[in-house]
């Protein structure tokens, strides 16, 4: 990365950063391109940064219940099949028990 210190200060961007093992806050030394700021520290560039974390981790946690509520109709099916297998319950129910995780399964 080209480093840039001869950017004067009146042009540089706004954000300060915080570096630690130096005394406190420095100014980000990149040229302000955009509103003060630097292509990186734009807000609309950390709030894009920001929303894109955002979808990452909510997709993940989708997929992450997705699993776990696959895990359980697996364990109801088993649960349903030995009452089924004792006559505890009808075959309907059983099928139905079965429909729930196969529909689990096809929404992945
Ligand atoms: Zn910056």
């Amino acid at each position: 990365m080209k480093r840039d210190h001869f950017v004067p200060v009146a042009e540089r961007c706004k954000e300060q950063i915080w570096r630690s093992g130096s005394w406190g806050h420095s100014g980000c030394s990149k040229r302000a391109t955009r509103d003060g700021f630097c292509a990186t520290h734009h807000p609309d560039a950390k709030k894009a940064r920001l929303e894109k974390r955002d979808a990452a981790w909510k997709a993940k946690d989708a997929a992450s219940r997705l699993r776990w509520a696959i895990t359980a109709a697996e364990s109801d099916v088993v649960a349903a099949a030995l009452d089924w297998h004792s006559g505890r319950m009808a075959a309907d129910d059983l099928q139905a028990t079965i429909g729930k995780l196969v529909a689990l399964k096809a929404s992945r």
